[in-house]
C-alpha cells in the first residue's frame, strides 16, 4: 500500500484440545495511515523551521549590533517580515486543511452557482492579477452552472488553482477558466494557463502535502506546496476529482469535475 511493505501482526492462542490458533492481521493500512502522519508532521515543523531559523538570525544580528547601520537594519526587518509573512501563509494552509479533513463528511446540500464563485476570485485575487499583467477569462459553455456545494470551499478550491496559475503562468498572459459540460451529470472547470508547463514525472505527486517541482520558485513566489493537496481535498468532498495536464513550454491545465446540481439530492 502507498509502494511500503505488507505488515502483518500474529498472535497465537491456545485452544483447550492444546492445538494453537494463530491469526494473522493485516495491518498495512494502518501501518501506511501512521507513516503519513509522521512524515506530515516532520515535512511541517521543517517548513516551519526554515523561515524561523532565518528571522531568529537576523533578529540576532540586530541585538549583537545596535548600532548597524539603517540601510542594513531596514534590509534585515524587510527579510524578517517576508518570512514571518511566509509562515502564516505555511500556518493558514496547515489550518484549512486540518479544517477540511476534520469536519464531518456530509455532502453538501444547498446548490451553489459556479459564475459568482469564480468572479468572486477573481476579485479577490485582483492585485496578483495585476503584479502579473494578466487577466482572469471566465468562460462559461455549460449553461447552467449550480451544483451542490459548500461556497466558501469552492472559493478556496477555485482561488489556489487560478492563484497558481497566475503563480506559474507567463507574465502578461491571460488565464483562462472555462466551465463545459462533462456528460449530462457533471460539470467540468478548466483552469488554463500559458506557464513552463510541469514535467510528466511530476504530475502523479502534485497533490501530495508539501509536494512542489521547484521548492526555490515555489517559495519566492509564495508558495507552500499545500494547495493542490486543499484543492484535492475539497474536490473530494464534492463528489469531484482532478485532472492535471501540461505541456512544458505550453501550459497547464488543471480540471475539476463536479456533479452538477439535479434538484434534489438522494
Ligand atoms: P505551491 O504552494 O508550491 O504552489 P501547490 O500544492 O499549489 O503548492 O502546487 C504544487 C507544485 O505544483 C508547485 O510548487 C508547482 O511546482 C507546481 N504547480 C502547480 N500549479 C502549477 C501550474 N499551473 N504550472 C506549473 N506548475 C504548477
Amino acid at each position: 500500500i502507498g509502494g511500503s511493505e505488507r505488515r502483518w501482526e500474529m498472535s497465537v492462542a491456545r485452544l483447550p484440545d492444546g492445538a494453537r490458533l494463530v491469526r494473522l492481521t493485516d495491518r498495512s493500512r494502518v501501518h501506511a495511515a501512521e507513516q503519513m502522519r509522521t512524515d506530515f508532521i516532520a515535512n511541517a515543523s521543517h517548513e516551519l523551521r526554515t523561515p524561523l531559523a532565518t528571522v531568529l538570525g537576523f533578529l540576532e544580528t540586530l541585538l549583537d549590533d545596535p548600532d548597524a547601520p539603517p540601510e542594513a537594519r531596514n534590509r534585515f526587518l524587510k527579510i524578517m517580515f517576508d518570512e514571518a509573512t511566509r509562515m502564516r501563509q505555511i500556518v493558514n494552509d496547515l489550518i484549512s486543511l486540518s479544517r477540511i479533513e476534520a469536519e464531518r463528511y456530509t455532502l453538501p446540500t444547498e446548490p451553489v452557482d459556479l459564475l459568482p464563485v469564480l468572479s468572486e476570485v477573481d476579485n479577490t485575487l485582483e492585485n496578483v492579477v495585476k503584479d502579473r499583467k494578466s487577466e482572469i477569462r471566465i468562460e462559461n459553455l455549460a449553461g447552467e452552472t449550480l451544483i451542490p456545494g459548500d461556497p466558501a470551499q469552492l472559493h478556496q478550491l477555485f482561488s489556489n488553482l487560478v492563484a497558481n496559475a497566475l503563480k506559474y503562468g507567463r507574465e502578461g498572459r491571460p488565464v483562462t477558466v472555462r466551465i463545459e459540460n462533462s456528460g449530462p451529470e457533471m460539470l467540468k472547470v478548466d483552469v488554463i494557463d500559458e506557464g513552463e508547463g510541469i514535467a510528466p514525472e511530476h504530475l502523479p505527486r502534485l497533490t501530495e502535502r508539501f509536494y512542489r517541482v521547484d521548492a526555490g520558485r515555489s517559495r519566492s513566489v509564495g508558495g507552500t506546496g499545500l494547495g493542490l493537496a486543499i484543492v484535492k481535498h475539497i474536490a473530494g468532498r464534492h463528489l469531484g476529482r482532478l485532472d492535471i495536464r501540461s505541456t512544458q513550454g505550453i501550459g497547464t491545465t488543471v480540471s475539476v469535475y463536479l456533479p452538477r446540481w439535479t434538484g434534489a439530492l438522494s
